[in-house]
């Protein structure tokens, strides 16, 4: 009988007052998340079906202050709307480039680096992203910047003018989580973009029926009428992994081949999965 209204209102103040003083937290907190040395890239493989060889790796941002880690889907919404998002993308897209180097050039594997909107907004965006392969010496044709769906805010067959001049550079643009914005399938044959990633969402727990693989299959087809590579995301089983492969989908990334972690892991799954 205490469960009534009253119980749910004194509930609810400290909720909110929560939300905001997280909100709070976290941007003072991340604001010396760099001169601090908290954050951290991982790494994640992207591998070719069947023999799960790395051709791609896919840079994630680590925070761990003093008080232990905090997730990205916690931080990163608070770093976009803050603008930190800017400053500490900068830094991640010239860790990742260094990083990259070496092993594009020992297993010619290209690097991906999560770009947000609020990024694409700064005037300098497409300078400095030259500046880093400069300094980095990473070739154009090994960077590849993921972006969502809404990049193209409503206008599919234009992408913004930063980005145009990065693709005329060699740089790759990949859509990340497709099918989860509002774009149909109906704009694929228009995007202007290089690679697809697939949401783990739409990715078949099974074998299924047909329905269930619609939207995949519709997503494989499309791509390989225009030659747009499809990346299936969040494998976590070997079952999945062939069902995709039977798709047609030879493209993937998930747990089940490596998760994402510190440079080493990623060479210990270098050495796992392309021997040489
Ligand atoms: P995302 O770009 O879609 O990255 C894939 C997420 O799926 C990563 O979560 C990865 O750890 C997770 N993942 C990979 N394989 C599997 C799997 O088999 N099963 C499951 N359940 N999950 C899997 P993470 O690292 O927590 O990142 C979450 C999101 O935060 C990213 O989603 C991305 O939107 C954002 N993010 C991460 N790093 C950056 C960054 O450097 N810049 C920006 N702008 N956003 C980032
Ligand atoms: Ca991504
Ligand atoms: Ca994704
Ligand atoms: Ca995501």
């Amino acid at each position: 009988a205490k469960r009534g209204g009253r119980d749910r209102v004194v509930r609810y103040r400290p909720e909110l007052r929560s939300a905001r003083e997280t909100f709070t937290r976290i941007s003072a907190g991340l604001r010396h998340a760099v001169e601090r040395g908290e954050l951290a890239v991982h790494y994640q493989p992207v591998v070719e079906l069947p023999g799960a060889r790395i051709v791609a790796v896919e840079a994630l941002l680590r925070w761990t202050p003093a008080d232990g880690p905090v997730p990205p889907d916690d931080f990163i919404p608070v770093a976009e709307e803050t603008g930190l998002i800017v400053p500490i993308g900068a830094w991640i897209l010239e860790q990742a480039c260094r990083a990259a180097g070496t092993w594009h050039e020992r297993f010619g594997t290209s690097i991906t680096v999560n770009v947000s909107v609020r990024q694409l907004a700064e005037p300098h965006f497409a300078d400095e992203v030259l500046a880093v392969l400069d300094r980095t010496g990473l070739p154009a044709a090994a960077l590849v910047l993921e972006i969502t769906e809404s990049v193209f805010a409503g206008d599919a067959d234009a992408l913004p003018d930063a980005l145009a001049r990065l693709r005329g550079h060699g740089i790759r643009i990949a859509i990340d989580d497709f099918g989860t914005g509002y774009s149909s399938l109906s704009y694929l044959n228009q995007l202007p973009v290089d690679i697809l990633k697939i949401d783990r969402s739409f990715v078949p727990s099974g074998p299924g029926s047909d329905g269930d693989h619609a939207f995949t299959r519709a997503v494989l087809q499309l791509g390989s009428s225009r030659s747009l590579p499809a990346i299936a995301e969040g494998i976590e089983t070997a079952e999945q992994a062939e069902v995709l492969h039977a798709l047609g989908c030879r493209l993937a990334q998930g747990y089940h081949f490596a998760k994402p972690g510190p440079a080493s892991q990623l060479e210990a799954a270098f050495a796992r999965l392309n021997p040489v």
